[in-house]
């Protein structure tokens, strides 16, 4: 066995069971292996790494500023927060940043605001706010957060948790209207499910969602630490419906590939419920992460990411629909963030996730049924061709194998 790999099983918890490739160096969307295999990266990081591995500006900014001032905490003001969270409200069109660092904190930072908000502004009674959430989310791994899942490994031996929660079905507009009580304070949902397999609601959910929202007196969160910074072919997911949130989480790429940086943004009338003391984060905001998150926004708009994402999406999309395999069930997405689902009873999707990275392509199944394609954004069209290619040779091979009667046991 690699040394590598033996010393993370034999030192490290096994809560992630990863494919057995050791990687050492990236660049673009491209990352090496230790013997000096070159794959493409389908996965970027769970969309960390929407700007490619090591974007040579990013790194620049990072290394300049990391000599200069990192870390002061939030005592103290820095001529680097500022002006990432100006840039921030402007892209999102909200009034107020908190900056954190990983999307779960973002999470928690917005289950907090909601609370207090629904106390202090809409006179809900102590200790009786509601926030609904959809079944087959996915907002991180806090025990608050998984208290919130629908999925059972996720909330298994780790109660109990926080009261105050319910849950919907994604997509089901009926379904938000009837959960409303006098009591509610918000709406958290993802505008796409990344992590349930790449779950696209239908055309008008979120619009539907916002208007009710809105009646009611209800704040509609978007979780868009996945589907932001143009993952989705829009800076947010949430403009595809012309959806302006009540508040807005960032995370993921907001770090630029190099640094957990994240963030919650609302309305003034949301944001003002904290007061100095109420939440905070030694790392959240500081000068290094604030440096990089702005250059990370700035590259996003300079290299035109955003409307690449929507094209080489598109691009993508269709030259997965034209694979014709008895083990395809559906493609599906937006953008950038592609799910291929496998039909149950041939091989499973971790099966071909093991195929395809001796081919040189890189990604990981969601839920076993589910391939993930959510590369960096700068991916080119001849790149993925290559991917399609190595998916059809996959796809063809598995269907194979399946005819011989050889299914993997595994
Ligand atoms: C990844 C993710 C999170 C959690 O982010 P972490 O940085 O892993 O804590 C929350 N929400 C969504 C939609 C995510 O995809």
């Amino acid at each position: 066995m690699d040394s590598n790999i033996e010393s993370e099983e034999l030192f490290g918890a096994h809560n992630y069971k990863p494919l057995p490739v050791v990687l050492t160096r990236g660049e673009g969307v491209y990352v090496w292996d230790t013997s000096g295999n070159r794959y493409i990266d389908m996965m970027s990081a769970y969309s960390a790494v929407s700007h490619g591995h090591c974007h040579p500006k990013l790194v620049n900014i990072l290394t300049q500023q990391a000599s200069k001032l990192a870390v002061v905490s939030r005592a103290f003001y820095s001529d680097k927060l500022g002006a990432f969270l100006k840039k921030l409200c402007e892209l999102t069109g909200q009034d107020r940043a908190l900056p954190m660092n990983t999307g779960a904190e973002a999470v928690e930072t917005a289950l907090k605001a909601a609370r207090k908000w629904a106390y202090t502004v809409k006179k809900v009674p102590e200790n009786a706010a509601e926030i609904i959430v959809c079944e087959g989310n996915f907002h991180g791994r806090t025990i608050a957060i998984v208290g919130m899942s629908t999925e059972p490994q996720y909330r298994s031996g780790f109660g109990p948790f926080p009261p105050g929660f319910k849950q919907i079905p994604f997509g089901d507009v009926k379904a938000l209207e009837s959960a409303i009580t006098p009591n509610t304070a918000a709406f958290l949902v993802e505008p796409i499910q990344g992590e349930n397999g790449i779950i696209v609601p239908p055309e008008g959910y979120l619009k539907a969602c916002a208007a009710i929202c809105k009646k009611n007196n209800v704040l509609l969160i978007c979780d868009e630490i996945q589907t932001g910074m143009g993952r989705t072919g829009k800076f947010l997911a949430s403009d595809h419906e012309g959806v302006k949130p009540d508040a807005v989480l960032l995370g993921k790429a907001l770090g630029g590939g190099l640094l957990p940086v994240s963030a919650f943004l609302c309305r003034h009338d949301v944001m003002n419920v904290f007061t100095p003391g109420d939440h905070g984060s030694t790392f959240g905001g500081n000068p290094l992460a604030s440096a990089v998150a702005l250059g990370a926004l700035n590259v996003l708009l300079e290299e035109n990411l955003i409307t690449q994402a929507e094209s080489s999406g598109r691009y993508l999309f269709t030259a997965l629909s034209k694979l014709h395999s008895p083990l395809i069930q559906e493609v599906r997405g937006k953008g950038l963030l592609v799910g291929l689902s496998i039909k149950p009873g041939y091989l499973s999707a971790h099966a071909l996730c093991l195929m395809l990275l001796k081919l040189g392509v890189l990604t990981k199944d969601t839920h076993g049924t589910v391939i993930r394609l959510a590369p960096p954004l700068m991916i080119t069209t001849d790149q993925i061709d290559t991917v399609v290619a190595a998916i059809a040779q996959v796809l063809s091979e598995a269907e194979i194998k399946v005819k011989e009667g050889l299914k993997q046991a595994e």
